[in-house]
């Protein structure tokens, strides 16, 4: 999926979207939680690209210094010694904005969703704890949102 759409599908809004999503689904590993939180701070921050595979991000404790992150980990201390890191944590986050923005944009022209309804959707469509809104029942998506973003 590394193509220039990918690119595009990743904003604040799907972004925030996402986050929302994965500290939901981390609510148990506190590690991982606080790696999620530092992303969503240093995203904002640092100078980063991601074409849907790979992340190329700055360290944002040593300048010059950028990793490059995909699937299989991350090259920094933390993440070669097998420990959640940050940058790992935002290369989750985009992958999952990406995925939920993919989702929701069949959704808006399937159902005739504005964005945010749509990413909802989305959001409890990619989570495996809501499996049964897989069947694809718009009440059903929309309460396991409503209990999402509660
Ligand atoms: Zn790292």
């Amino acid at each position: 999926m590394a193509n220039a759409s990918v690119a595009q599908s990743i904003n604040r809004q799907t972004v925030a979207a996402a986050l929302a999503a994965a500290r939901s689904e981390a609510a148990e590993h506190r590690a991982w939680i606080n790696a999620i939180n530092r992303a969503a701070l240093n995203l904002e921050a640092s100078s980063w690209a991601f074409d849907g595979d790979v992340l190329r991000i700055a360290s944002a404790s040593t300048p010059h210094v950028r990793y490059t992150v995909d699937a299989h980990g991350c090259p920094c201390k933390a993440g070669a010694a097998g420990k959640p890191c940050w940058h790992r944590a935002a290369w989750r986050l985009l992958r999952k904005a990406a995925e939920m923005a993919a989702l929701a944009a069949e959704l808006q022209a399937a159902e005739g969703l504005d964005l945010r309804a749509a990413m909802q959707a989305a959001a409890a469509e990619l989570i495996p704890l809501t499996h049964y809104a897989r069947a694809w029942d718009m009440a059903t998506l929309q309460r396991a949102a409503d209990e999402l973003y509660a």
